[in-house]
């Protein structure tokens, strides 16, 4: 047994675990030599492990010694090369073609190797690694293995085969669970904890709901969740914007005793931010009792959302004082919220720093907040400029940037230019045609305009399906554009008659003419179609007599006449409305909009 035998209480083993540095371990590595530890197999995979994470070359070249390795240290070795996956597949391979044929792959050798192989160029050797679980290990398979393979299929995308696999397993346990739960969360992910994927707009509620209703399963099971599955659950709240649900998550993290550790209390900062209750974020983020970076990211990324980049700066700035560093992730929320409110110098000072006093190459991503930060400022040219001095080459999020910019200061040169690229990375996005043909359309080239929707339509480019969520009373309602399946659907639509009286009572005019370079992600709104948002307003007008702002959260940036609406409405209604868009926050009152008309 581990405790018994003398060779685990070696001297040197204790001594390994405080090596750490390559000399210091080759020391050790010398007494277990002559101390004849090496033959034996619990000091040979302590050696393995442990200069693995000093300097993997040496850790290949005590393996590559080692006479006979049992199928243990095989799997030491696999264990400790996850993020090599050619390196993983090779010790693997040596396995299967060992001249010993009694050695064979078992349950431990391959949750590392699905680990390994969970990266695009080697998704197929994932695959075929499926086929050898089949072969070579007896059902009912082990836990480890199926949770590796239900993350492994969600991490490539398949979530339809992770779902599968789970469905196939009669009493999941924790980490299972935990996986397909996580699986789930993690593909529509917004959270700050990923770069590019902060605000991401393709928050798929449907996912979302599949989350919130795996964990109702789950808790009809013996199984007890953990933080990992909480954090699972806070963020699908999150993006679905459900509030109600992410509180009572948030309570029954106190309940269970669970630790709001930095995951639980990032997301939860997350959450709350998300859901539009800033404040309370801000209260969990001052009551944390470790706060580290990914905390701060989440806190500065909420200011930034809600068009509170003073806030926002001003606590980058206690970050910095606090002794953290910040990340990739810091400078793009933090140069976020400098644009959402035009900050343009404190910006382009904080983009400056990423390079002169942090000594890190910028990515896309801080090249497309800086391209954001001089568009909206009107310095299109230095824009243009920054682009093309790039390092790499830029992509579509950097021109697309670019020609927002145009089209809010009408620069109809840049627009043009930047569309063609735009057009050149992202040929099967419909807004960019859209763009393209009312640019042309602008100058009167119908000539262009035609041939530009014959293209869409040769390739069969839709446009994106535009849906809102309200919640009321608990409850998450969804609505699609023109959306008449809703039980309340009269009541709906009759409310919608009595809102444009009134709003043609204050003067509003519903635009009709195309106006120069509008970005429209929709199709255009008639009396037939409305607006998703228009929808859930109309029908929280109608089941909700409460002061209570109503909250809802759009896949799409909200159109120029929803937004003049929805102004009008907060003041002729007297309630606060509350949009989540792609982007940010619109926080209606009074008839004006947090955002300044800037979005
Ligand atoms: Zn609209
Ligand atoms: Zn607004």
């Amino acid at each position: 047994m581990v405790s018994s035998n003398p060779i685990f209480k070696h001297q040197a083993l204790q001594l390994l675990e405080k090596c750490n540095t390559v000399h210091s371990f080759k020391q050790v590595h010398a007494q277990a030599i002559t101390n004849a530890l090496v033959i034996h197999t619990y000091p040979l995979s302590r050696l393995l492990l442990l200069s693995s994470t000093l300097a993997f070359s040496y850790a290949l070249s005590i393996f590559n010694q080692i006479p006979n390795p049992t199928v243990f240290l095989y799997n030491t070795f696999i264990s400790s090369s996850t993020h090599n996956a050619s390196l993983a597949l090779f010790v693997y391979n040596k396995i299967l073609t060992h001249q010993d044929h009694t050695l064979k792959p078992n349950v431990f050798t391959y949750p590392s190797l699905f680990k390994a192989c969970g990266f695009p160029p080697w998704l197929n050797h994932g695959r075929a690694l499926h086929a050898h679980v089949l072969k070579f290990l007896q059902p009912p398979y082990d836990h480890f293995v199926q949770a590796s393979l239900i993350n492994f299929y969600a991490n490539s995308g398949k979530l339809g085969v992770a779902r599968y696999l789970f469905s196939q397993i009669s009493k999941p346990d924790l980490p299972t669970w935990n996986s397909i739960l996580g699986a789930y969360a993690r593909c529509p992910t917004s959270t700050a904890s990923s770069l590019g994927a902060i605000y991401s707009g393709d928050s798929d509620s449907n996912r979302c709901i599949e989350v919130l209703w795996l964990f109702k399963e789950m808790q009809k099971s013996p199984v007890k969740p953990n933080e990992l599955t909480l954090v699972a659950v806070i963020s699908a709240c999150a993006n679905l914007g459900a509030f109600s649900q992410g509180a009572w998550a948030h309570a029954y993290v106190t309940k269970c005793n669970l630790k709001l550790n930095r995951f639980v209390g990032t997301g939860l900062i997350d959450m709350y931010s998300k859901c539009g209750f800033i404040d309370f974020a801000y209260q969990l983020f001052e009551k944390m009792p470790q706060k580290d970076t990914l905390c701060y990211n989440a806190m500065i990324g909420g200011f930034g959302m809600h068009g509170y980049g003073y806030k926002a700066l001003h606590l980058y700035e206690k970050m910095k004082s606090e002794g953290f560093v910040p990340d990739d992730i810091t400078f793009v929320v933090v140069m976020r919220a400098c644009s959402h409110v035009g900050l343009l110098e404190d910006g382009c000072r904080i983009f400056e720093s990423i390079k002169e006093y942090y000594r890190i190459e910028p990515k896309q991503e801080h090249y497309g907040c800086l391209v954001d930060l001089l568009g909206r400022a009107g310095r299109l040219k230095e824009a243009e400029e920054e682009i093309r001095k790039m390092p790499m080459q830029p992509n579509a999020v950097l021109w697309r940037s670019l020609l927002g910019a145009a089209r809010v200061h009408g620069n109809l040169e840049i627009g043009e230019m930047a569309l063609k690229h735009l057009l050149r990375l992202e040929p099967e996005t419909s807004g960019n045609y859209v763009l393209l043909s009312n640019i042309y359309a602008s100058i009167h080239r119908w000539g262009d305009v035609k041939r530009i929707r014959k293209l869409m339509k040769d390739q069969g480019v839709d446009k994106m399906p535009g849906s809102s969520l309200v919640e009321v009373n608990g409850i998450m309602h969804e609505f699609f554009t023109g959306d008449r399946t809703h039980p309340y659907t009269k009541e709906i639509y009759g409310k919608l008659e009595e809102i444009n009286t009134r709003l043609q009572e204050y003067g509003h005019k519903p635009r009709t003419k195309q106006v120069l370079f509008d970005i429209e992600e929709e199709e255009k709104e008639d009396a037939l179609s409305y607006h998703s948002e228009r929808l859930a307003i109309a029908f929280a007008f109608v089941v909700s007599n409460s002061n209570l702002p109503i909250r809802i959260i759009k896949n799409l940036r909200v159109c120029v006449d929803c937004h003049a609406i929805t102004k009008l409405l907060s003041t002729i209604y007297r309630r606060e409305i509350v949009v989540r868009d792609r982007n940010r926050f619109h926080h209606f009152k009074g008839g004006t909009c947090s955002c300044v008309d800037y979005w």
